[in-house]
Formats: C-alpha cells, structure tokens, sequence
C-alpha cells in the first residue's frame, strides 16, 4: 500500500491532493495495461473500482446483486457532492443516467470504456456531475464475463481480444432478451436497485456487433417499440442521435451511424435495425417513457478502436445530458403526464401495437463494405469481404409502425390465481390494485381462435402466439381479483406487458397455467391448436367502482 497524506491535512488539500492523485496514481485497465491484449475479469473490475475509490474519486461501489455464480453485480454512483438516494438526487435537481455495459460478456469493449470514463469522472470529466448523477454497471453480466474461451469460439465475428467471455450469464440466459419476464438475478437487481429505484432518465446499453460488413465504427440506436410513449424516444431518435453523429464525425473523425444490417450483403436492398419488442433493455426502457440508446462498436474494427470509439460515445452521450438536463426531464415529465391522462380516458386512448412492421425516414447513402460470391459454392459458404467500402443509397429502415393495433384499455382484470404475474408486474414498479369486493361490469374478453405454441424453445420457453376475437361481456371480476390501471406512468409498458395478442406476458407462458393449457400437454397435436376459450386477461372498459387495495 502507497501511504497516503489524506488522514493527516485538511480539506483543502485533500481535494488537491485527489485530483493531482487522478493523474499520477489512478489505475489503468487491464485493456490499457495489456495493450489492448486482454480484457479485464470481474476480479480485476473490482480491483479497478476499490483503486478508483481509495484514490479519491467521487464514486461509491455497491452492488445490485449476486449473479447466479456468486459474483457481485457492480453498481457504482459518481456524484459529487456525493448522493446516496433517489430522494437526494431529486434534490439536487440533476439528472440521473445509467451506463451499462458487457450484458453480452463477450462484447467486452463497454466493460474497458466505462472504467476509463469513471477515472476521467474522478478528473477531467468531474465537471459533468454538476449536472448529472452517473450510475455504472461496468460488468453486468459477471458470470458470462469470466466464463473466458477463445474469441473465435466465443465471439467469431468480432477482432479481438484473444479471450472473451460468453453472451449468456450464469443461468444461460441472453439478458438482453429478459426484460419482460424478469428471471435472471442480473435483470432482477438491475430493475429493483437502478430502475425502479433511480428511475434513469436515460440508459445506455453498450454492445458489439454481430459481423455485418459496414463503414461506421459504431452504430447506435433508440428505443424501437412504437407502445412506448413518443415523446422521449422521438427526442432521443430524431434529435439526439443526429447531433452525436456530427460531434463524433466532427471531434474525433469517427463515423457512426444508425444500427443496422443488410437484407443481402451482396446485393443490399435495404438496411434495417433490430426488433422492435421490449424484452431488449433499450426498446423496455422506451416503453417506461425514458430515453436510451443502445451502442453498437463496430465487431470488425480492433479491440483498442473499440474501446476508444466507444468510450467516445458514451462521454459525449453524457456530455448532451448535463448540457439537456432541463429538455430531457420535461420531455419525460410531459410523458408521464399524458400516459396517465390516457389511461384515465381523459385524452383519447391511443391505439398500440400488438403487430409491427418496418418503417423507415428515407434512402440515404449508407457505407457499406462490399462483398463478393464465395467462389467456393459448395458448401453453402459466406460471401467474402472485398476491404473496400462504398456508399449505397438505400432505405434506412430505422423504426418501426404498427401493423396491427388495439386500443389502450383503461386496465386490465386478472383474476385472483395470478399471484406470479402480479408479482412481475411489481418487480417492474406497475401499481397494481386488488379489488375489496366483487365488481360486475361490461369488459372486453378475447375469444381465442388459437393458441400456439412455438416447437422450439426459445430461453427456455414455448413462446405462446394468441390470437382471438374481442367481445363485450359483462363479466364479474371476485374480490381478490386485481385490477392493473392504465391511469399511470407505466400505463404504456401495462399494455405491453399484459395485453394478449401483443408479445408481453402471454407470449412468454405466463397465463399458460391459468388458461389450463400448456406447450406439453399438446404437444402430441398440431403444435399449439387448442379450442377457442375465453382468455383469463380482460380489458376494462372503466376503472372498478369498489373498494380495492393498492399493493406495495
Ligand atoms: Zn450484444
């Protein structure tokens, strides 16, 4: 152990001495101290996060859990001075944003890029947290970090570095898909410690591509599901984005560029971005009426460019933040505002998606690298990297409209077995209410035509497509039956999750147990085909008018 003057001199030096201890004696990455050779375990994190903190950087380690493998889910919080609630940080009037990285272990630059920023937070950058507070998961998926094997085993599409972890974490779940069911600790610690409990304003999800060949050192983007309340995300899509597009290209020679993939790399048509559901953290995030953008480094770029190009990003992401800070939370105030008014029936009910389908802002160029046929036709081989690029004006499909649309109900009945989906639904803050007594009214049922389930399992489960026909009947919900209002913040991500034919709950089982019927039983049957029956979820057409509980 160094010996430290801090204990011995007062307050005046000790900033000093703090801020002079940044540059002289802050640790470097395992990224930096390899040359970029190696990336750092989830022991190496911690030893970098304790080194930062004993330096005198203005950050405080927690964790928000323990992976399935015992690891601690780092959570850091800089904030200076230092703020130790979400009470303190309303307080104080700044801004709350959540870098994430490493979801996808094997995508490692995020993990090297936010340790480099939070020790230029403890110096050059400590100015941002005048403005902001900046939570960090700089490894959010320990487990899958550590599982190390070779990148060309682990992450084939992606140059460097020699070892990586793995996509999924200790339960062999993809975390990037779990946002709706909730059943990883990874998932469960995030949304009990930073989203339920910090409410970010805004969300940064840190990954790397999965090998299309393109011109652009990171690609990016904002949440996707058209549910999600417009305001934040249209901030995020059609303001945001474009103006970092231009610092980075500008400040850094960097291009970046909307996320996406070709339809035909050797013929490319047309360059569409990824899906638009909420199981993905950034289109959830979209649905809960806050910003977020997903980064994207460029898989085919080297592991040092990565590092950089992302960490490029991510600083100045933060710096239009604490530069924003008052647009974005009116933005999201104002969302709030009108998801409630909706549900409450006292603006019109919006009609949402239970369907989608592409959309796009128009042909623009698009930097692609161009590829040749595979003069190896037997054996069904990729078409091969030519190294030079060239700009094809196409079709940016970068969004998604709704195909297929329902009307926000004012909420939703669940009968009083649903104790498991309830659970979830408080897991993800929703205010649910149970009802005292028994309420008799006209709702909306949803006759199934069919139920069916995928054959193959997808994150362990048969994924359930409903589809029905709705009708009015006057129905009675029991006492003990709950009641799960659209009259809220979240009355957006309430359809998303709860409305049947869309892909929230119902498609993930959820209900199987309640309609009586599951993948197994019938699996012996056409896959899926089971008898039209009422389905357990009905749409309110009001709030009840009895008593009800509101459960906390
Ligand atoms: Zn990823």
């Amino acid at each position: 152990m160094t010996f430290s003057p801090r204990n011995l001199l007062g307050p005046c030096f000790l900033l000093a001495t703090a801020r002079l201890g940044v540059a002289q004696a802050l640790p470097r990455t395992t990224a930096e101290r390899t040359n970029y050779l190696a990336t750092s375990t989830d022991a190496d994190v911690g030893a970098f996060l304790d080194s930062l903190a004993q330096g005198g950087a203005p950050i405080a380690v927690s964790d928000m859990g323990t992976s399935t493998l015992g690891h601690p889910i780092f959570l850091v919080v800089a904030s200076d001075p230092a703020i130790t609630t979400p009470g303190e940080a309303a307080a104080s009037g700044k801004l709350v944003v959540y870098i994430q990285a490493n979801i996808h272990a094997g995508e490692v630059e995020g993990k090297e890029a936010v340790l480099a920023l939070l020790r230029e937070i403890a110096g050059p950058r400590r100015a941002l947290l005048q403005r902001l507070v900046v939570l960090v998961a700089p490894n959010y998926n320990p487990d899958g970090n550590d599982a190390f094997g070779p990148q060309a085993v682990n992450r084939s599409e992606q140059n460097g570095p020699e070892q990586v972890g793995q996509r999924a974490d200790g339960m062999n779940l993809d975390l990037n898909r779990d946002y709706f069911k909730v059943e990883a600790p990874e998932t469960r610690g995030s949304l009990a410690q930073v989203v339920t409990r910090w409410d970010p304003a805004l969300m940064m999800d840190l990954h790397t591509t999965d090998g299309t060949r393109h011109g652009y050192l990171l690609t990016y983007a904002p949440p996707l599901d058209p549910i999600g309340p417009v305001g934040p995300t249209s901030y995020v899509r059609d303001q945001v984005l474009p103006a970092l597009r231009k610092t980075l290209q500008e400040r850094y020679h960097e291009p970046i560029f909307d996320y996406g993939n070709v339809d035909d790399p050797l013929a490319p048509k047309s360059w569409d971005t990824y899906a638009p559901v909420g199981w993905y953290g950034i289109n959830y995030m979209g649905l809960r009426g806050r910003m977020a953008i997903l980064s994207e480094a460029y898989s085919h770029a080297d592991f040092k460019t990565r590092v950089q190009v992302t960490h490029d990003f991510v600083a100045e992401v933060l710096d239009y933040a604490a530069l924003h800070a008052d647009d974005i939370r009116r933005i999201e105030r104002d969302a709030d505002r009108q998801t409630t008014l909706e549900g409450a029936g006292q603006v019109p009910r919006p009609s949402l998606a239970v369907a989608y389908k592409l959309g796009t802002r128009g042909i623009e160029p698009v930097t692609l690298e161009v590829m040749k046929p595979n003069s190896d036709t037997s054996k069904n081989a990729p078409p091969l990297a030519t190294g030079t690029l060239r700009a094809y004006q196409l079709p940016v499909n970068d969004r998604f409209v709704d195909s297929v649309t329902r009307t926000l109900p004012a909420g939703y009945f669940l009968p009083a077995a649903s104790l498991d989906v309830v659970a979830l639904l408080r897991r993800h803050g929703v205010a649910v209410e149970r009802l005292e007594s028994a309420w008799t009214d006209t709702v909306e049922t949803l006759e199934t035509s069919e139920l069916a389930w995928a054959p193959r399992e997808f994150q362990g489960h048969h994924l359930l497509a409903v589809s029905g026909t709705a009708v009015r009947s006057v129905r009675t919900a029991t006492a003990g039956a709950y009641f799960v209002s659209t009259a809220q913040p979240l009355g957006r991500l309430v359809f998303a999750l709860l409305e049947p034919e869309g892909y929230g709950l119902a498609r993930w089982g959820m209900f199987d147990r309640l309609i009586g019927a599951e993948f197994g039983a019938y699996s012996g049957l056409v896959y899926g085909s089971v008898p039209a029956r009422e389905f357990p979820v009905w749409r309110a057409l009001r709030a009840p008018r009895v008593p009800t509980r509101l459960l906390h």
